[in-house]
């Protein structure tokens, strides 16, 4: 087993849309500031070190918080805003590798390559990082560095806030045996919960099991498990640059036999729809327009846009809009082809900031893990095996349908 002894350097914003907002409005500093949407749905999307004093943490709802916090000051969250930040970021870190992931809009990876592991060397370079966030934004950070991506975090996360945490090779297996197994990403607390009953506490408990028998036990998760108690990572590097990001992400499709049925039609846009929402979701992008191309069978072609309220990532979103177009444009005449197109991109948020979208996007994840395992449209909304589509024999995604 190879394992590269990299430099990866983990950055995370602290408190990054809670401190933005105080950065913007000095009013707000030394208070206890949550960001998000104070409402009966409400969630906390980001809040300031003084509300977490309180116990207030980031997801919980907003109910919890009038309890917990009853003085806290809520601002409604300005994506714009923490975006523009994030690109200043990472314009600001650029020129010091050109191996540079965006993981999400307050958490960067950063990769210095093979060789050259001293605690001075990692030290120095840690502390210019940070020290270059702060001069640039006015910002603080909390920087973690190690071999890969899991050991940045995981010293990134014993560091916060405010802190430079780093887990050097000599110290690793001491400093790692001893965490608490939740400190592995991506253990959450069901799975503490479970292997708590086969006596793992910490990271060290794992190494008793052989990666064979937890996955026996666990499947996936155990043999990824075993590796992470190791320190092992395989996660791959998707490095997103602001001009990496294309204008737009559209999908289109000539039908086999021109159809008049709108029911159809909509189901044409709903699997569209959900094939540009997993290319946004792979790349980690929303957009803020959508757009349908209508081509009849004279070939004349219509096409229909709108801008959002907000962004959207969600299939089932932009097919709801995709579907208010299509109503619009009406089709008079048989139709060819159909098209959805998601314009005006960005960078996604990794925070949700209702309790509805969380449930979705926990959906959706889970939706994507099993295409990764079994491939692409292995589930599949219902509508879309509709007998009607059966029974003409109209099958516009064959591996959809079949
Ligand atoms: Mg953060």
């Amino acid at each position: 087993m190879k394992i590269e002894p990299n430099t990866v350097v983990h950055i995370d914003m602290d408190a990054y849309f809670a401190q933005v907002e105080q950065l913007s409005n000095p009013g707000l500093r030394g208070k206890p500031v949550i960001v998000g949407f104070h409402g009966r749905r409400g969630v906390v999307a980001s809040a300031s070190y003084e509300a977490r004093k309180y116990g207030v943490k980031a997801g919980m709802p907003a109910f919890m918080v009038d309890r917990l916090c009853p003085d806290a000051i809520w601002v409604y969250p300005d994506n714009a805003k923490y975006e523009d930040m994030t690109f200043r970021i990472v314009e600001i870190l650029r020129p010091f590798t050109p191996v540079l992931e965006v993981y999400s809009i307050d958490e960067m990876f950063m990769n210095f390559g093979y060789g050259e592991i001293t605690k001075s060397y990692w030290e120095s370079l840690g502390r210019k990082i940070k020290k270059s966030v702060r001069d640039g934004t006015g910002l603080r950070c909390t920087v973690g560095i190690g071999r890969n991506k899991l050991q940045a975090k995981v010293a990134t996360n014993r560091a916060k806030p405010d802190g430079l945490g780093m887990i050097l090779p000599d110290e690793f297996e001491e400093i790692w045996g001893n965490l608490d197994i939740d400190e592995l990403w991506g253990v959450g607390q069901r799975s503490k919960a479970v292997l708590e009953r086969f006596g793992i506490r910490k990271v060290k408990d794992v190494w008793h099991y052989s990666r064979e028998y937890l996955s026996h036990l666990f499947g996936a998760f155990g043999w990824v498990l075993w590796e992470m108690a190791y320190g092992i990572d395989r996660s791959k590097w998707v490095t997103v640059y602001d001009d990496d990001i294309p204008k737009s992400v559209g999908n289109s499709r000539t039908l086999n036999e021109n159809i008049t049925d709108f029911g159809i039609m909509k189901r044409v846009l709903l699997a569209l729809c959900m094939e540009v929402s997993s290319r946004m979701r792979e790349k980690k992008l929303e957009g803020r327009g959508v757009s349908i191309a209508v081509r009849y069978e004279d070939f004349k072609t219509i096409t229909h846009q709108r801008a959002l309220p907000y962004p959207v990532q969600d299939f089932w979103k932009i097919w709801h809009f995709a579907v208010e177009l299509l109503c619009e444009v009406n089709p008079e005449k048989p139709v060819r082809l159909l098209g959805v197109c998601v314009w005006d991109l960005c960078l996604a948020e990794s925070q949700k900031f209702w309790t509805e979208d969380q449930k979705r996007y926990k959906l959706i994840e889970a939706l994507d893990d099993i295409s990764h395992k079994f491939g692409k449209n292995t589930v599949i909304p219902a509508i879309l095996l509709s007998h009607k589509n059966l029974d003409k024999g109209y099958r516009p995604f064959p591996r959809i349908l079949v």
